[in-house]
Parts: structure tokens; sequence; C-alpha cells
């Protein structure tokens, strides 16, 4: 498969390279060149198929030729190594939860097929990457544990100091071999800032090859087509309707539902499910896109002011507003509507969700109300212990913390504080 870039000036580029820049040279995002949806077989016999089949089937056109086969099954079933189950909360509504990764967010599937991905491609020792992220705290988190260890590849990852929840500063830096945690003296945006700005330097650019592991990165992006799938598996025999909620940010993962809908699957709507920052329910609207400053939530993982998948899915569209329109809903809901839903999902479904899943939960009810004959699945990203001090407080009971969380919180957080721009230069040269 060749990818080209979303602005349209930069050459087509293979899987391989694609992967390896992250973004094009015209700062555009990569897109497929062509979807082929898989054969009506393959539905017919979803039931009898493991994740991992259904997994390699959905992908395969993507990688081809830059993954042989037997390399693209192996790469897969490291990724998968864990479950993704339905729950019921009521009639209605169940959830899918993402949760079951090592660190308990959505985004480890992403990260771990990426990594491997990096390493396959690093195999003859002649494409080392550092991976250069910003995180709010879960991206971080994920893209750490995902690459740890992965040879041919380092991982730099800086978080704003203070500023993410404990349990995510651990899983950010505890790490170590080749992991390192840069703490930034400032906010999100001052990480995000410095991220950018090493990827337009040329004095850096042309000494290391630096690449993105947030969605944009077509490896962390694609993979996230699987879940739907797995959730049409566990679902499609008992309910016809099927539409999901997708608590929404970047807009990376509703957009790989999208994909998995051009593969053919039967996906009647999506709602993208948002907190206060609302530029998509906006434009659904008014058929406007504006990009704002993104304001502050206890959803904090979709405070996302200009969501950088936007525009794939105009191209999936094809920049056609009426067909987007029918194909998703948005909402936007707020800090007060999201705990009142936290608590109403323990006290009626003795569901514990996270503040993410409440936001899809609460997308999934307002799409009822309009229309009865669905079935509506929203994506729980998170584990609720990810956000402990919201979810105790709303539903006033203690969270008991999972192996894999309670395992990192004795170890010895390491990171390097940095406070500007050329401090982190400084800390890339030295490196290399
Ligand atoms: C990243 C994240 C989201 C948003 O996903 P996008 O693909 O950016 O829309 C939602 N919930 C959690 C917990 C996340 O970490």
């Amino acid at each position: 498969m060749n990818y080209y870039s979303l602005n349209k000036t930069a050459p087509n580029s293979s899987f391989k390279d694609a992967v390896i820049k992250g973004l094009a040279p015209d700062k555009g995002l990569y897109f497929p060149e062509s979807i082929t949806a898989l054969p009506r077989s393959f539905f017919d016999k979803i039931d009898v198929l493991s994740y991992e089949d259904i997994a390699f089937e959905c992908i395969k056109q993507f990688v081809s030729p830059d993954i042989p086969e037997s390399i693209l099954k192996k790469i897969i079933e490291d990724t998968l190594s864990f479950d993704f189950p339905i729950v019921e909360i009521n009639k209605d509504i169940s959830t899918l939860e993402l949760f079951h990764g090592p660190t308990m967010a959505f985004k480890d599937v992403g990260a771990r097929f990426m990594a491997r991905c990096l390493e396959y491609f690093n195999e003859e020792k002649t494409n080392e990457v550092t991976v250069l992220v910003a995180t709010s705290g879960d991206t971080g988190g994920a893209v750490a544990n995902g690459f740890l260890g992965v040879k041919g590849v380092n991982v730099v990852i800086l978080y704003p100091s203070g500023k993410v929840s404990d349990i995510q500063e651990k899983q950010l830096t505890t790490l170590k071999k080749n992991i390192t945690a840069l703490e930034v003296d400032g906010v999100f945006d001052d990480c995000q800032d410095m991220v950018k700005r090493a990827f337009l330097d040329e004095k850096l650019t042309s000494k290391m090859q630096l690449t993105s592991a947030n969605s944009i990165n077509v490896a962390r992006w694609l993979p996230q087509m699987f879940y739907f799938f797995f959730a049409y598996k566990q679902l499609h025999k008992t309910h016809k309707n099927i539409v999901f909620s997708v608590p929404s940010g970047n807009f990376g993962n509703i957009c790989a539902g999208m994909m998995a809908q051009q593969l053919g699957l039967p996906i009647h709507h999506f709602i993208a499910s948002n907190n206060e920052n609302n530029v998509v329910t906006e434009y659904l609207t008014t058929q406007l896109y504006q990009p704002k400053p993104s304001i502050q939530t206890i959803s904090n993982a979709m405070d996302v002011g200009n969501p950088s998948n936007f525009i794939r899915i105009q191209e999936i569209y094809k920049n056609d507003f009426e067909a987007l329109k029918k194909n998703l809903s948005s909402y936007s809901f707020s800090d007060e509507e999201t705990r009142e839903a936290l608590k109403e999902l323990y006290n009626e479904s003795s569901y514990i969700a996270d503040p993410h899943g409440a936001v899809g939960y609460l997308g999934c009810k307002e799409y009822l109300r309009s229309n009865q004959d669905a079935h509506c699945v929203f994506l729980e990203t998170a584990h609720p212990t990810k956000f402990l001090d919201v979810v105790e407080d709303v539903i006033r009971e203690n969270i008991d913390l999972p192996p894999q969380i309670a395992a990192v919180m004795d170890k010895k957080k390491r990171s390097i504080h940095i406070s500007s721009y050329n401090e982190l230069r400084d800390f890339l040269l030295s490196r290399i």
C-alpha cells in the first residue's frame, strides 16, 4: 500500500516510509491510496475467527508488501496479548473495554503495533529512529511501555511537570532502558510546541531520524480499526443496528472506526462524544470548522481544540458534509454532566467508568433519545484508576489498584528537568 499526503504536495510513500517519517515532508497526514472492502465470506465466518485472525485480515492490505505476512502475524500476536470484553450496561447500551493492556489505556494497542513495525524495519540496523512524544498523560505511558526494549528505537517523552497524575507519572518515568522522560517546566502546550519545533529543526533532523508516536502516525492509527471488529464479533448475533459512541480528542480512534466501516463492517452510525472541547460538535451544526484553544476538563485526554485526525475524516467522506452528517453525530458534555454520568453508571448499573467512558455513555443516551432502534456501544478508553481522584470522589468508594498499576507505584522515578527548547535540542544532540 502506498500513502499520499493530505497536503497533496509531497510524493507518495510506502507504508515503511510513512511510519518512519510520521508526517509527510509537506507536513500533511498520510492516507492510504485505496481501501478494499473485505469479502462477504469474512463477515459470514467472523464468529469462528480469533482476534488475531480478524486483525490480520483488517490490516494486511495497509502494510503489504513492506511487512511479510508471517511477520505481520507475529506482530499482531505480540500486540493483542490481552482481552477486549463487551460489558452490558442495560438493554440498549454496552461498553467495549479497551483498558486491559499493560498501561490500562486504549492506546496500548496502537503503540505496541507501531513499536513492533519499527523494530522490524530496523532489522538491518539502518533505520534507527528517535520517537519524540509530548503527552498530557495517557499517550506517554502507552508509548513508553509499548516501545520498551525495542531495538533501534529511542523514546523521548516530554510531560508537563506536576500536571499529570501520580500513576501516569510513574508509568512514564520508571522504565529506563531506551525510554527517557523529560519533565518540562510548563504546561502540555509547551511540551507540544517543543516537539513541533524539533521536527522543523533541520540541524536536528539532518542528524537523526525523528518520528512521532501519536495517532498521526499510520502505524498507531490503523490498528485501532480492530476494536470495532472485536465489538461486532461479540454483538452482531444479538443486536442489528450497532452504533458506536467514541470519546474523542484527536479523533484518531473514531476515524479508525470509519476505516473499519469502509472495510465493510456494518456499523450503523458513529457518535463523537466530546467534553467541552467541541469543535466537531459545532462543525456538524454550523458547517464551520473553527479550531479553538483547548479547555481543561476532567476527561483531559480529550482536551483538544484542533483534532489532528479531522482532516482524515474529511478525506473518507470526500469533503461531502451531508454524507458525513448522515454517518456521524456529535455531542458535547460538561464536567458536571460527566460526574453525574459516573454516578448514574455506578448506582443504576453497578459499573465504574472513567471520565472518558462516562462522556461516551452520555453520547449513547443522547443518541438513543431520538433513535430507538439501535444498540449503542461506548468505548471505555481507560481504566477508572487512571483518574482515581475524580472517580473516587464521585462514587465515594475506594477502588483497588489493578496489578499492572500497583507494580509501577513502588518504582523509582527518573526524569530530566528541562525548561526550554534549547535544552531539548542539546539533550537530543548529546545522544547521537
Ligand atoms: C487518547 C484518549 C482519548 C481520545 O482518543 P482520540 O483518538 O485522540 O480521539 C480518549 N480517552 C482516553 C483515555 C485517551 O487516552
